[in-house]
């Protein structure tokens, strides 16, 4: 069988014998089997994982050699770019544009990027008093345990596997139950890169199955976790018990903020790909668009004609721009809210009903006449809906971005430079972008402020999340 555990080394079926069907969301039907992880598997993962973190060749490989092999696993990807791309089109229906000219190359680049960062990780020589050498060392956290959502799966699978593994740490990783196939491949690819058995582990399954026993064992030290807000508390919660190290990037409920100054066709254009890139289904979509009152009904026009040139389409369709939802659980979610918008007031402008009766195709979205107290404005709705709320002023239109009790994300359009970096400081968020939206790299921290996380990732951040800090101090006299 295919679609197993990669567990200390090896292709395995899971302990139970069980598997799982994972859905291709374009057709609604049963793409292939998964094994099923449980906690028995979660406990041979961590045995393995820990094992190889304690001895072996993994726990006396110096830093080059770890960065030669994240360099390695990134060039094998990009070799295998087109073949990991369809797999995961086929699992998430994200479009083949999208994971083959983004998701894939982005994910083998984060490799790339920590790669370079293997050996570079030190310490420093503390100014400490009397005849002392002070010095800190980085050290491995030990077991990470990566719990990753459905979104982006192949990238985030690399936003985790990246960090931890440069810092020397060993990794089980589960991935959502929805797109387990290319979080599988990878473990597969970095086993014949060459990484040790054990320091890559990969248990598709649920998460009240193997990812809440990851998130329980005492042989964890570190939770890594992207997904919602909901469970990131649970996870800290249960984290609680070990005092496990824990990073969350949670859900978001961004402000795009357009001032009647800005280029108002590249602010269409902005707010346009804000919202409805992957189907909106991205952490830090643009889902409040904030419009500068005397521009209000000029920029929409513009705003609903884009919409309607959007269609979702095949997904394995090269010319396709947006996909189908992940799930019919997701797309019952995005049309509940839909029906919760008409009921609480807000105007449907465009959109709003599911698109054929196979695969769970939902089109652009946008509500007008919203108000920040509605629903809509302040849960995460997790697909391609927009709401529009006009402001008055500056000082209006950041009290409105910041009434949410999310913090992932905003965007400002002026073209007043005083007023962009003042609106960018005022926001409390973890990325503010100017007259740009949905921009990330690898060198830039990514993170919440409030209930949309905990610690960052990406960047020189990666470093105080997964590290331990010792202070060595030596007698010299
Ligand atoms: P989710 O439940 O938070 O899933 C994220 C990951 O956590 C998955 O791997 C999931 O496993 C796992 N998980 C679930 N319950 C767990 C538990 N008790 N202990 C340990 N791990 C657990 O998200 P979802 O249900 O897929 O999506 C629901 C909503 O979350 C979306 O509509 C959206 O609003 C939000 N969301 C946000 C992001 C983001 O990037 N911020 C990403 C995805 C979803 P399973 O796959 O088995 O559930
Ligand atoms: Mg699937």
């Amino acid at each position: 069988m295919q679609n197993r555990l990669i567990i200390d080394g090896a292709a395995v079926p899971a302990a139970s014998g069980q598997t799982f069907p994972t859905l291709n969301p374009a057709t609604g039907e049963t793409l292939t089997e998964v094994a099923r992880a449980g906690a028995e598997d979660v406990e041979r993962a961590v045995a393995a994982a820990r094992a190889a973190m304690d001895k072996g060749p993994w726990a006396s490989m110096d830093g080059a050699a770890r960065g030669q092999l994240l360099w390695k696993l990134g060039e094998r990807m990009l070799a295998e770019t087109q073949a990991l791309a369809e797999l995961e089109t086929r699992d998430s229906g994200k479009t083949i544009r999208d994971t083959s000219g983004g998701d894939v190359p982005g994910a083998a680049r984060c490799f790339q990027y920590f790669a370079g960062w293997a050996d570079k990780i030190q310490g420093d020589v503390n100014p400490v008093s009397g005849p002392f050498l002070n010095y800190t060392r980085r050290e491995p956290v030990g077991v990470v345990g990566a719990v990753i959502p459905w979104n982006f799966p192949i990238l985030m699978a690399a936003w985790k596997l990246g960090p931890a593994l440069a810092a020397g740490n060993t990794v089980v990783l589960k991935p959502a139950e929805q797109t387990p196939l290319t979080a599988i491949r990878l473990g597969e690819l970095a086993l014949e890169v060459g990484f040790p058995p054990g320091v890559v582990n990969v248990l598709p399954g649920f998460g009240e199955e193997a990812g809440a026993a990851l998130v329980r064992h005492p042989g964890v030290n570190k939770i890594a976790f992207t997904g919602s807000t909901e469970v990131g508390k649970l996870i800290q919660r249960e984290a609680a018990a070990t005092l496990k190290r824990v990073t969350l990037e949670l859900g978001g409920k961004s402000p795009n903020i357009v001032f009647a100054d800005a280029d108002l066709e590249q602010a269409v254009r902005g707010a346009l790909t804000g919202i409805f890139y992957n189907q909106g289904q991205v952490c830090t979509a643009g889902s409040r668009l904030l419009l500068e009152r005397s521009v209000h009904d000029a920029f929409l026009a513009k705003l609903l004609d884009g919409a309607s040139k959007m269609q979702p389409g095949d997904p394995l369709s090269p010319k396709s721009r947006m996909g189908p939802l992940v799930s019919q659980q997701q797309l019952e979610r995005v049309l509940g809210y839909v029906a919760k918008g008409k009921a609480e007031g807000a105007r449907l402008e465009v959109g709003g009903e599911r698109v054929g009766d196979k695969g769970y195709f939902v089109p652009p979205t946008v509500f007008t006449g919203v108000r920040n107290d509605m629903t809509i404005a302040r849960e995460e709705i997790f697909g391609p809906v927009l709401s529009v709320i006009p402001f008055d002023d500056v000082a209006e239109a950041t009290r409105i971005a910041n009434d949410t009790i999310y913090g992932l994300a905003a965007a400002v359009w002026t073209r007043d430079i005083g007023k962009a970096h003042a609106v960018a400081h005022a926001i409390q968020a973890g990325t503010v972008w100017v007259n740009t939206y949905m921009n990330s790299q690898n060198a830039s921290p990514f993170g919440g402020y409030k209930q949309s996380g905990v610690g960052r990732e990406l960047g020189s951040s990666f470093i105080e999340h997964y590290t331990e800090l010792k202070s060595v101090w030596v007698r010299m006299g």
